[in-house]
């Protein structure tokens, strides 16, 4: 097979230079002699992954492909969670081993958390036009947002790799020791986790906390704006009946009491299947 063309070349600078690469997997369309930007931008994001695959990667691990989606849990399609795109960007990474999800912002710099699935739990995959589902066990990951044919490409790779039994692990953001449960703190280094169980009742306290506390900033703060707009909607309704007919005009704000309820709970519910997708270390951080 001729190899050593000019675009290899150049691909090949863009690479982390301490990630082994299996070329023509990563970049299947290369030998046609032309770069196409998904590739450049592929490259790039294993670059700023860099500091999270130097650690969390087996020194004889090769990484075989790789794209940045955004990761949708059945769960949260009940929810608001559906609309919230911007606060689970992805960077999924296929190596011989596992897929590797390493949550990131919108610019693809590794942050907060990340989850691995060995190969031999992916118990099968699918996938149409730009999403790809990964089943292992009880829940199924989508990954959308994906370019068509990296999709398919996923897919390929993925289908290769289906077995019984299932479930995703979690990876320490600090040491990378994965673990199948979700515990307090690192059995192997010690760094402490954010709590889902405090993260949920900050959220029911008033919608936002709980987001803040995990480290979702953008989120929260258009949680708290939004609340708050309804919370003053809710006193200037209030206030101003109560005044007018006394006990009675409590009644005038009953509807807007029950909406408020149901913001307030079903956040709760919400920051917890968020804080519970990976572990939140308490400086919230992966290495950039
Ligand atoms: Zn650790």
């Amino acid at each position: 097979m001729p190899t050593g063309g000019q675009p290899e070349e150049e691909l090949k600078a863009l690479l982390p230079a301490s990630i082994a690469v299996r070329f023509e997997e990563m970049f299947p369309n290369v030998r046609n002699g032309r770069i196409k930007r998904r590739d450049r931008r592929r490259a790039e994001m294993l670059r700023k992954a860099e500091p999270v695959l130097q650690r969390a990667l087996n020194p004889l691990e090769v990484v075989r492909f790789t794209t940045n989606g955004v990761r949708q849990l059945t769960w949260w399609l009940l929810t608001a969670g559906s609309m919230n795109p911007f606060a689970n960007r992805t960077t999924l990474v296929l190596t011989d081993r596992r897929v590797l999800l390493i949550h990131t912002d919108s610019k693809q710099r590794p942050r907060l958390f990340a989850n691995q699935l060995p190969l031999e739990r992916i118990r099968s995959t699918s996938g149409r036009n730009s999403y790809v589902f990964i089943r292992s066990g009880r829940e199924q990951l989508m990954f959308h947002g994906v370019q068509r044919s990296e999709a398919r490409q996923l897919k390929g790779l993925l289908e290769s790799t289906a077995t019984k039994k299932g479930g995703w692990q979690n990876l320490c953001p600090h040491c990378f020791t994965a673990t199948d449960d979700a515990p307090l703190s690192c059995a192997k280094c010690g760094e402490v986790f954010k709590s889902p169980k405090k993260a949920a009742l900050r959220s029911l306290l008033f919608p936002g906390l709980g987001d803040l506390y995990l480290g979702y900033r953008k989120y929260a703060m258009l949680e708290i704006i939004g609340a708050s707009l309804l919370w003053a909607l809710f006193l200037s309704t209030l206030v101003p009946a109560v005044m007018a007919k006394g006990l009675d005009g409590l009644l005038v704000a009953g509807p807007l009491l029950a909406l408020l309820a149901l913001i307030h709970i079903g956040d709760a519910l919400l920051t917890r299947a968020k804080a519970m997708t990976g572990l939140h270390s308490k400086d919230g951080a992966l290495p950039t």
